[in-house]
């Protein structure tokens, strides 16, 4: 398994990701629909984020969401609590060839 690097559209934010992403999931709920992410979700053990991306908590929801505070680029989520094993990484972030021939899974946040 190799490791997979992407960054931002500014290179400020550098995301490794030591998983091989099988599918892209693209969910509806009120961030995603705006951010427009595809998401891999991985383990934060196998992912390091370089840089110091930006911060977002929606209101009701235990995820922070992070971004590139010069570009703007979402980059990824991960969960407020330390012990949630899952985040989410945005793979519009990394080489093209990684990721769009994969099948996309329709994730109906909205209704949760
Ligand atoms: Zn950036």
């Amino acid at each position: 398994m190799s490791a997979h690097e992407g960054s931002c559209h500014c290179g400020a934010i550098r995301l490794t990701l030591r998983d091989e992403p099988t599918e892209v999931s693209e969910c509806n709920c009120s961030i995603c629909r705006r951010t427009a992410g595809l998401w891999h979700y991985s383990s934060p053990s196998r992912v390091t984020v370089e840089g110091e991306p930006k911060g977002y908590q929606q209101g009701d929801r235990m995820l922070t969401t992070w971004h590139c505070g010069t570009c703007g680029c979402t980059t990824h989520w991960t969960a407020v609590d330390p012990a949630y094993d899952r985040m989410g990484v945005n793979l519009r972030m990394f080489d093209p060839a990684l990721w769009e021939s994969l099948p996309r899974k329709f994730v109906d946040g909205a209704s949760f």
